[in-house]
């Protein structure tokens, strides 16, 4: 009988483009770590998880390539093939907004080349730009028809996410077209890094923040969720198959600028943060 290798968490960030393990601050190059035997590309590493957390329980025996304080990370799923976001997913989100609570998962596109960084610059070209902190679940292995009771499995971990949005833009045609006011290009900071869903005591419920230039703007739990993240798994793959690296932006809590028409101007600075993943900073420029 083959030896079972107990599931270990595993932390993947984006160091220049290439797939590290974190742990304690250091990160560990996937492909040199592990002599070649899982690649370089994060798209490609996170098609491996089990060798991944192999992996992770081996890096107490190797030297680490550097420390995370001293690298620029890139964004932990820099080329999803889909990346879809969920509206008014928090009750609180949409009485604010004034906007009836969706009876299915309202859902739109963030274009994958929105997708940047940690620490990117948000270029705004707008001056109705805003922010939406969000958990961001990433599809591990993908599939058709997921029922809900499985949709956790199919999930290869989680970050944080904002889905920037211009609001102007979002609402110049009729009906709204949420796509393209959530996708100009740098609307679409993740990480730090991509935490496993194991490393969670419970993965539905999960912290998450937001300040603006210091100010608390957003502070809620994903329990409060309307459509839970299991739900949205399922009733997405019942439309499209999704595949590794696939984004589930899962929506935001109340205190978004449009709100208290507070938008976004040029030298802000947002600070992120998702419990258990970490904190994304991310200066806004005009
Ligand atoms: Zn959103």
């Amino acid at each position: 009988m083959a030896a079972t290798i107990a599931a270990m968490a595993f932390t993947l960030a984006n160091v220049e483009g290439r797939a590290a393990l974190v742990r304690d601050g250091a990160w560990f190059d996937v492909e040199r770590a592990s002599a070649g035997t899982i690649s370089s590309d994060p798209m490609l590493a996170l098609r491996v998880p089990d060798a991944l957390h192999a992996l992770d329980a081996r890096l107490s025996e190797l030297t680490a390539d550097g420390s995370v304080a001293d690298v620029v990370l890139g964004p932990p799923v820099p080329r999803p093939r889909n990346s879809y976001g969920i509206g008014l997913n928090y009750r609180s989100h949409a009485a604010e907004s004034n906007m009836e609570l969706p009876e299915n998962p309202l859902v739109f596109t963030k274009f994958p080349s929105c997708i940047v960084g940690p620490t990117s610059d948000i270029e705004l070209r707008t001056e109705t730009g805003d922010y939406e902190v969000e958990l961001v679940v990433v599809i591990g292995t993908g599939g058709r028809d997921i029922p809900e009771a499985d949709a956790w499995e199919h999930i290869v971990g989680v970050t944080c996410g904002q889905d920037i949005s211009d609001r102007r833009l979002q609402f110049s045609a009729k009906p709204p077209h949420f796509d393209l006011g959530k996708s100009r290009d740098t609307y679409g900071p993740i990480g730090p890094v991509l935490v496993s869903t194991d490393q969670f005591e419970d993965p539905t419920q999960i912290d998450l923040s937001c300040t603006v230039n210091g100010e608390a703007r957003q502070s809620d739990n994903t329990r409060n969720l309307i459509f839970t993240v299991a739900q949205l798994v399922a009733y997405l793959s019942s439309i499209s198959t999704l595949a590794t690296g696939d984004l589930i932006f899962t929506g935001t809590p109340e205190g978004v600028g449009a709100a208290s028409k507070n938008y976004l101007k040029p030298g802000d600075v947002i600070v992120s943060t998702v419990q258990g993943v970490g904190t994304m900073t991310n200066r806004c420029l005009g």
